[in-house]
């Protein structure tokens, strides 16, 4: 038994660490406890061969939620960028390649592809990023009860109306009318260039298991473009030294507000005393008392491995347990002996984020083969090569490559152990089509599919946002109904993860929200 604590959390993902942080800034003593050797989940730098480190899941910073890089000072505690604002550039098959310098803007190599598509894709622009701006004003709040709450939650909800309202008839009427349909219809009445429908659809799915023609593809842009860098709306950066550093800074800002940080510490069992939260047992046999928990692991393992359905309602257990969360999303990172050459491609935009998504159809047909638990054989991908712009990651004079590769679906058949080497085969000769010779370039490479992502950071299914993003697992339905606004059924247990709301990316909001939460609720004990 040790030191007892007013509150544990399972977990230094980075929601856990910004949750931690808020939670010591109101006083609270926190302990975090990590399974991992090292903090961050998802949002880590690794050294995968010698000399060699990459941002080993996420690996683009476009999320975070400015109130929390504000409160927390991140920049204050190490966070630098190396690249703040990437552009985008869409490889095209022939090099015509098209390069978009802001979220949904093109510069003149659009006029190429399409003519008329400049001043469309302003138009759509204008609207899309102004439906996002809706959607990020929900993402910083604990959603309203839907049922049964008092004047507070009428209150939230009235204001969630009168934003949509607020949009004016309509731009109201084509939000409602476009929010839960798919991308690919969208793109088709507005634009003409496939270059440009593919790079944007490719937006749409990313991290998700949804294909460009899926039901909810056009929230799931929203919620990317909901995001900013550095202050700029869409905007993409590049931390310097990786991920990691944005996560050491966190855990910096935890420590500073002082919590107590533990690696090497899985937890195997939340203790529920009387009907309550009141610590977690670690693998080493050691109890942890708290007055409350907190969890950042994903809800299926939150609620089935480490409290148990014996302390749950059936009701309860099967919703947690139908929560869809297999990722589709696998990633590959390749040690370069030198930089590599895109045909076509200026050096100046080797720094980007470089998409290979040649047309919706493209994308459409590597999605179709994940359906049947298969991969793409031509499959759809986001890389950057972050050396290009950061120095720090690799040998002088070479490079490092990191990709995220659509799709890999998590129930494989035949199982992946049979066919990782097959697909990263398939994932390198399909970025070779742009940039000939690279498998030459290759000394070492690492290909995480979503088994690897489940093994390697603790997340059951290996899905990005412990969860899809989908209507009936958003707001006060995220993950489910009963959990939705961070507390759960069981009185001092709370989540804090990318399973709740607003969902994944490094972003910070939940954990953000469920320190609120936890205050407002302990308060009234
Ligand atoms: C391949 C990949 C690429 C991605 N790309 C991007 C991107 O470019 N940009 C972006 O914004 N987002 C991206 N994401 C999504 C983003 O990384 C995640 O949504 C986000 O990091 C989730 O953060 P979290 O803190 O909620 O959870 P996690 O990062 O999953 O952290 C949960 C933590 O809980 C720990 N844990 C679990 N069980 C236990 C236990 N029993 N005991 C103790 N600790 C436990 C885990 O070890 C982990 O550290 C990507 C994700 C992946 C996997």
């Amino acid at each position: 038994m040790t030191g007892s604590y007013d509150v544990v959390i399972v977990g230094g993902g980075h929601n856990g660490l910004v949750c931690a942080a808020y939670l010591g800034r109101a006083k609270r003593r926190v302990l975090v406890v990590e399974a991992a050797a090292g903090l961050g989940g998802c949002a880590v730098s690794a050294e995968f061969a010698p000399g060699f480190t990459v941002s080993a899941g996420a690996h683009i910073l476009h999320l975070l939620h400015p109130k929390v890089a504000r409160d927390l000072d991140l920049a204050g505690h190490g966070l630098r960028y190396a690249n703040a604002d990437m552009p985008t550039v869409a490889l095209d098959p022939g090099g015509k390649h098209l390069v978009l310098p802001g979220a949904l803007t093109a510069d003149g190599s659009l006029a190429a592809h399409s003519a008329s598509d400049a001043a469309n894709l302003a138009a759509l622009r204008r609207r899309l990023m102004r439906f996002a701006g809706l959607v990020r004003e929900f993402q910083g709040t604990v959603p309203p009860r839907l049922g049964g709450g008092g004047w507070k939650d009428r209150l939230k909800l009235g204001k969630m109306a009168w934003r949509v309202r607020r949009l004016g008839r309509d731009d109201m009427r084509e939000f409602l009318r476009i929010v839960l349909i798919n991308i690919a219809d969208v793109l088709d009445d507005e634009l003409e260039s496939d270059l440009l429908k593919g790079a944007i659809g490719l937006d749409a799915v990313l991290g998700t298991g949804l294909g460009p023609r899926s039901p909810n593809s056009v929230f799931s842009l929203l919620y990317r473009l909901a995001g900013e860098a550095n202050g700029t709306p869409g905007a993409l950066a590049l931390p310097e030294g990786g991920m990691g550093a944005v996560t050491g800074a966190m855990a910096k800002a935890a420590e500073a507000a002082g919590a107590a940080l533990r690696t090497d510490a899985a937890v195997t069992r939340i203790v529920v005393e009387d009907d309550r939260a009141a610590g977690v047992e670690l693998a080493s046999g050691e109890v942890v008392r708290a007055g409350a928990v907190v969890s950042n692991a994903d809800p299926k393992t939150t609620f089935l491995t480490l409290l148990g359905a014996e302390h749950l309602d059936t009701g309860f257990v099967r919703r947690i347990a139908n929560i869809r969360a297999r990722g589709r999303a696998a990633k590959l990172h390749l040690a370069l002996d030198a930089r590599p050459e895109f045909t076509g491609l200026e050096a100046a935009h080797l720094g980007g984020r470089l998409v290979i998504a040649p047309s919706l159809d493209y994308v459409e047909r590597a999605f179709n083969p994940s359906k049947y638990g298969e991969y793409s054989p031509a499959p759809a991908i986001e890389i950057t090569i972050p050396s290009i712009t950061d120095r720090t990651l690799a040998p002088e004079g070479k490079h490092v490559l990191s990709a995220v590769v659509q799709y890999a679906p998590y129930a494989l058949k035949g199982g992946w152990d049979a066919a990782r080497d097959d697909f990263a085969d398939t994932v390198v000769e399909t970025i070779a089509r742009y940039a000939p010779g690279l498998e030459r370039l290759v000394v070492a490479r690492e290909l995480l599919t979503p088994v690897d992502i489940e093994r390697r950071f603790g997340v059951s299914g290996g899905h990005w946002h412990h969860g899809e993003l989908a209507p009936d697992q958003l707001l006060m339905m995220r993950p489910v109904p009963g959990a939705g606004r961070y507390d759960t059924p069981l009185p001092g247990l709370y989540l804090c993860g990318a399973g709740s709301h607003p969902g994944g990316g490094v972003m910070g909001a939940a954990g953000m929200n469920a320190a609120r939460r936890l205050i407002e609720c302990e308060a009234r004990r």
